[in-house]
């Protein structure tokens, strides 16, 4: 059976990468990426994030408002967000989140965890997952998860870089812990130890996309992905001095899309000593099951009429069942 991967964090509206976004979307789609969970972060991408997502049945769209973001809300922002989130019943919440690192650091850290927690219990009682992001300040994120919880619909700790111990601590609390490119900024023992803390029914994959190229294992990616990639400006290069058609230094060598999650597969698998299609498969099936919440796309059941036309029917999701199974998930276009 074909390798299906769920990229469960990336920004397609980022400037840099958005007028690429059908091409990338495309090579990823060719490469096995099936879905992509684009993560808007503040309030002037969530248009870009619902674009995106009504012209591409494979992207699932997020609306939050990231940390480094929070000093530049509007008075309005809030009710914003409640708007975009209520007009789109197939959009989770984020990129929400804290950061005590050198850029959140400069952002008030109170005005930081007001954002957080508002946004945190929107999506607790909006009933879809949270996507959170996290620099030095996990035990700040945990006490304020353990007070807003329970988290039946869970949330995902995205390029998670926190210790193996606070593992199961989150994990107590219903999240999914979300692995990028910059787990190959660890020292290998230490992710190992981390990545092997991971309950198996937690481990999801993502790109971070334009964030977090990976620094090693592109070489070993399919030759469409890296064609690909060199035609839409792109190089899978892994920081290497790589030089465009034109023999000039490309722009966009540093910044990563959706397809160089087979590199992140072949690194996580690899520090947890399994094949990368059993790791495919996990992380698939955990995947679609955080983001089966009622309205999500992946319960839109395509069909071909008498004619030979697509058309698609969402199915209504009565209950949230944590085990629950997708009957028919429309096929890569
Ligand atoms: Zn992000």
């Amino acid at each position: 059976m074909a390798l299906k991967i769920f990229d469960c964090h990336c920004h397609l509206q980022d400037p840099r990468i958005l007028s690429m976004a059908p091409q990338l979307i495309e090579s990823a789609l060719r490469s096995g990426v099936v879905h992509f969970a684009v993560n808007g972060i503040h309030e002037k991408d969530w248009h870009l994030v619902k674009q995106l997502a009504d012209s591409h049945p494979s992207t699932i769209p997020n609306f939050g408002l990231h940390p480094w973001f929070v000093a530049d809300r509007s008075p309005i922002w809030f009710e914003t967000l409640k708007q975009y989130l209520n007009a789109v019943p197939c959009a989770a919440v984020g990129e929400i989140g804290l950061d005590k690192g050198s850029h959140g650091r400069e952002i008030p850290f109170n005005h930081q965890v007001e954002v957080f927690q508002k946004q945190l219990e929107l999506a607790k009682e909006l009933r879809r997952p949270a996507t959170i992001h996290c620099v030095r300040a996990f035990q700040d994120a945990l006490e304020i998860i353990k007070c807003a919880g329970p988290f039946p619909h869970g949330f995902i700790l995205h390029s998670y870089l926190g210790s193996a111990e606070m593992v199961s601590q989150f994990a107590e609390h219903g999240a999914y812990f979300s692995f990028s490119g910059f787990t190959m900024a660890l020292k290998q023992q230490t992710a190992k130890k981390m990545l092997k803390a991971v309950p198996l029914d937690r481990i999801l994959l993502e790109t971070d996309a334009p964030e977090a190229l990976p620094k090693v294992g592109l070489d070993s990616l399919p030759s469409t992905i890296s064609e690909c990639s060199h035609s839409t400006g792109l190089l899978a290069t892994g920081g290497s001095s790589s030089t465009n058609s034109q023999g000039s230094e490309s722009l966009y060598e540093s910044l990563n899309h959706p397809a160089n999650i087979h590199a992140v597969l072949h690194y996580v698998a690899s520090l947890l000593e399994m094949p990368a299609e059993e790791l495919a498969e996990i992380s698939y099936a955990n995947s679609v099951r955080v983001f089966s919440f009622e309205g999500s796309k992946l319960f839109t059941v395509l069909h071909i009429d008498d004619s030979g036309s697509l058309y698609s029917e969402r199915i209504r999701v009565k209950t949230f069942c944590r085990s629950v199974e997708i009957i028919f998930v429309y096929s890569c276009f």
